[in-house]
């Protein structure tokens, strides 16, 4: 069927009906013919796209009607044999000859010329070709221009929703040049770091960088550039206009060349000033929690008078240590020390002078131990020291030299002795002990022998009794 459309000029994909006009009035001028018809072939339907007519056939208006039919079929054997095709006259009908338009490798249209008496030449045949390029050609560039102005309309969509999103995002963004040369830049990130973004964009992002953190930041934009990895991402320290440092966790991705170049990077940065200033005071707090937790964890293991570690801290020690010793069999030795008339002291000097000489004697069997032996006040003025790996000859002899630097110290009212009890568990022949209080007992009863036997002098458990 044939559907006559009135102005199709309008239409953006298609040449204006002047266009059309002009080529069917040189085909008129030039062919013997008196009507001149482009069809547009859609399916199996067709539109006339223009018509035009002669001045000598202005007489065929009323047979243009009855053309229709034919007009169609002519169309019809065009499109099935995609070649030109010539009608002769009929009693009423006129002769017509059709020529396929071609656009982009496909009929597009059917341009026809009609005639009472049409017999068309080689050369008629040749213009006709010419005028249906030219049509088809047109209607290409029309196409083609549609085509580019569609890229160019998706292009700046993307276009536009980059930049909004760019321009108005929460976070800061750059666009940034290989060299570290700030391309673009939003206004979140002129007010992270409080430049204008002219005062951004006449820098590079090395100089804003802190420098402690600008190695490891060079270092992962070295693996983009190499093409090692496409992004990266780090906490890092800005340099605010103002001089403040600010905190940043940068994302970094890259826009590659098709040869693999790196066009452009393009950072995210995310203020973390507040987090890292939140983190750094909880950690702070957990310092002081922590130095707290030491403070009471030495008062409740130190003796306040004289700075050894007190019974409690005797009491753990010696468990910890007996446990290993169990398990190891390596020796642990224990002295006991109680202070030779230290009631007379007191009474002579008073109590506080008996304090310092308390502190005083602690200084000294203090300096007597190794950093892993443990020296407490055991009572008023009893002391006690635990040896770890130590069995009973270098027990004595230690006990032996506390005994003397004891008894030597110069700068007390007058000289103080000692009297020391000493035993021994584990350690290669020893009996074995029912348990460390047993060892506190073996050192304690050591002690007394030692007062018994004169004082200032030192008792090893396992001596016999002299009698
Ligand atoms: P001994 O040789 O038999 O040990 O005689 P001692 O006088 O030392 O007798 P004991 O061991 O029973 O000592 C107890 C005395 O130690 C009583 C008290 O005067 C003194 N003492 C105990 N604790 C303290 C203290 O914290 N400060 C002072 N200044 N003296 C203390
Ligand atoms: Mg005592
Ligand atoms: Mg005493």
């Amino acid at each position: 069927m044939i559907a006559n459309v009135g102005s199709l000029g309008s239409s953006r994909t298609l040449p204006s009906i002047s266009f059309f006009e002009s080529y069917l009035r040189v085909g008129l001028r030039s062919l013997p013919a008196e009507l001149g018809l482009v069809c547009q072939v859609e399916g199996e339907s067709h539109k006339v796209l223009a018509t035009m007519q002669s001045k000598m056939g202005s007489n065929m208006d009323m047979e243009l009607s009855g053309l229709h039919a034919k007009i169609e079929a002519v169309c019809r054997q065009v499109m099935d044999t995609a070649a030109i095709v010539s009608s002769a006259s009929g009693a009423t009908l006129p002769a017509l000859i059709a020529t396929p338009v071609w656009v982009n490798g496909k009929v597009f249209a059917v341009l026809i010329f009609a005639a009472r008496q049409l017999a068309a030449t080689t050369e008629d045949q040749e213009l006709l070709k010419l005028l249906a390029r030219g049509i088809g050609r047109e209607v290409e560039r029309i196409r083609l221009e549609g085509f580019n102005e569609q890229t160019r309309r998706v292009m700046q969509d993307s276009i536009d929703l980059f930049e909004n999103a760019f321009n108005h995002a929460f976070i800061g963004m750059a666009l940034v040049a290989p060299n570290g040369r700030m391309l673009r830049v939003n206004r979140a990130l002129c007010d992270l770091v409080g430049y204008s973004k002219k005062e951004l964009l006449s820098t590079d992002f090395q100089s804003i960088t802190h420098p402690e953190d600008l190695d490891k930041d060079l270092e992962h934009l070295n693996e983009v550039l190499q093409g090692r990895r496409n992004s990266y991402r780090m906490e890092k320290r800005y340099f605010h206009r103002n001089g403040d440092v600010v905190w940043a966790l940068l994302s970094v991705s890259v826009i590659r060349s098709e040869d693999r170049g790196v066009r452009f990077l393009i950072a995210q940065v995310q203020d973390i000033t507040e987090q890292k200033r939140a983190l750094a005071e909880v950690e702070n707090r957990e310092d002081e929690l922590r130095l707290a937790n030491q403070r009471l964890e030495e008062l409740a293991t130190r003796d306040s008078l004289t700075g050894l570690q007190n019974r409690r801290a005797f009491d753990r020690r010696l468990e910890e240590l007996w446990v290993q010793s169990a398990r190891s069999g390596a020796p642990v030795s224990l002295l006991m020390l109680d202070l030779d008339h230290f009631k007379s002291y007191n009474d002579d000097y008073g109590h506080p002078a008996g304090d310092r000489a308390l502190t005083r004697i602690a200084e000294v069997l203090h300096s007597c131990c190794r950093a892993s032996d443990l020296a407490a006040r055991y009572g008023g003025e009893e002391f006690a020291i635990i040896l770890p790996d130590t069995d009973v000859v270098g027990c004595v002899a230690l006990a032996e030299r506390v005994r003397k630097s004891v008894e030597n110290i110069a700068d007390l009212r007058r000289n103080v002795t000692v009297s020391i009890g000493c035993a021994t568990a584990f350690g290669p022949g020893r009996e074995v002990l029912a348990g460390k209080s047993a060892l506190v007992e073996l050192a304690d009863v050591a002690t007394y022998r030692a007062k018994a036997a004169g004082r200032n002098c030192v008792i090893q458990a396992d001596e016999p009794h002299k009698p």
